[in-house]
């Protein structure tokens, strides 16, 4: 039914396209008549045989300056229909046209490398994106825009860069061409300083941890607010042995965005621990504890106190927390301190409860975009579902219902 939905779009569009053109020739040419290839693609369609029609269509709509938006917009519906071939030799038939101006000729380029995107044939749409961007002002954001969509998908991360500070003058990535839904985009600085650390991480994993320290900097050099920069350098710092300097930049978090704090704990807690100064790490968890409560905080802040005050002061802790605050990983915290007190079948039916809340705790998502809504059980820094940098945190507040 969608099909024939299309095909009588085209076949309407075709006949309209027809008579613009006719229009603009009637001075030399005066017949009233649709070409012969009009009616052979008609009996194709109706015949259930789309390909024949769509080759009729093309021959029959003569390729002008006027009927040229018919044409590229008979290529994007088949495009948007997942018709990628058909889009494709649409919009390259246009291109065999060398008559065309060239302002139309780039917008059919332009066309054909959204095509190869949408069939996947990366290597082909990056060739005319970059002629693009050389030599068409008028579709060299747009082209600028798919070429980072490229190098971002596979992972190109410097040359994601080179394209990205292009875009810099305009401070946001806006995707509104005419074609894209017209979308503010992040803050270009927020995207590049994302890609300095993929290549930061890239760099740890070879162990370069220097050559990863000056991508995190080059991060922070862009976009001071990059909490990701300030947590993979204080790791990098760890791993290197200098505990002040990762303690330092783990620290810079609670500034940066105090919604990570519960992501630096673990780093934080081996570094003090490595200087002997679980003291200052109590403290700190304290104060971060006061100002901006989560259910990972107040959980690393009853491991602390479990161990330098023992089980009654760490229980009564957490039920204090748990009394402003209800969360299920606190209470399965709880259950744990109890089942340590307990013998016989109190223990047993503590141990069932205790199993069937980290079930319910599994089954929730801990992690959330603030920009879709995405959920999940893993911290991504690209959401996979807006495509935006660093916008997933950790879910505050796990109700009790
Ligand atoms: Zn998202």
């Amino acid at each position: 039914m969608n099909d024939y939905l299309v095909f009588a779009l085209l076949f309407a569009a075709i006949a309209i396209g027809w008579f613009l053109g006719r229009r603009s020739q009637r001075k030399v040419v005066a017949s009233p008549e649709l070409p012969g290839q009009y009616y052979k693609g008609l009996n194709y369609l109706l015949d259930g045989r789309p390909d024949g029609a769509i080759d009729a269509f093309i021959n029959a709509l003569e390729v002008n300056s006027e009927t040229m938006e018919t044409h590229i917009a008979l290529g994007n519906l088949l495009r948007k229909k997942g018709e990628v071939d058909r889009a494709i030799r649409i919009h390259q038939n246009l291109l065999a046209r060398p008559s065309l101006p060239r302002a139309q000729v780039h917008a059919a380029h332009l066309e054909l490398a959204r095509d190869y995107i949408s069939a996947g044939l990366l290597d082909r749409a990056e060739r005319l994106l970059l002629d693009l961007v050389e030599e068409s002002p008028q579709q060299r954001r747009a082209s600028q825009r798919h070429l980072l969509d490229i190098y971002q998908s596979e992972r190109e991360w410097q040359r994601a860069i080179d394209v990205a500070t292009n875009l810099m003058p305009r401070k946001t990535l806006l995707g509104g061409t005419p074609q894209e839904p017209a979308e503010l985009g992040q803050d270009v600085v927020t995207v590049i300083s994302h890609y300095f650390c993929e290549l930061a991480a890239e760099k740890r994993e070879l162990g370069d941890l220097q050559g990863a320290r000056g991508l995190l900097q080059d991060a922070l050099d862009q976009d001071r607010a990059c909490v990701r920069a300030s947590i993979m350098l204080g790791e990098v710092e760890c791993d290197a042995g200098n505990f002040k300097q990762a303690i330092r930049a783990l620290r810079r978090v609670r500034q940066q965005d105090p919604d990570y704090i519960s992501e630096t704990i673990g780093v934080l807690r081996r570094c003090y621990r490595e200087l002997g100064d679980e003291k200052s790490l109590r403290a700190y968890l304290r104060e971060c504890l006061e100002a901006h409560s989560s259910p990972p905080l107040v959980i690393a802040a009853a491991e602390d106190i479990l161990m330098s005050e023992g089980t009654d002061e760490a229980e009564a802790f957490l039920a204090r927390q748990l009394e402003l605050r209800p969360s299920m990983r606190g209470l399965e915290q709880l259950i744990g301190l109890q089942m340590n007190v307990s013998e016989g079948r109190a223990r047993d039916n503590l141990d069932l409860l205790q199993k069937l809340v980290v079930r319910l705790i599994e089954e929730r998502p801990a992690y959330r975009c603030s920009h879709c809504g995405f959920s999940g059980r893993h911290m991504h820094w690209f959401c996979p579902g807006c495509k935006y940098w660093g916008t997933m945190k950790t879910i505050r507040g796990t109700s009790l219902e």
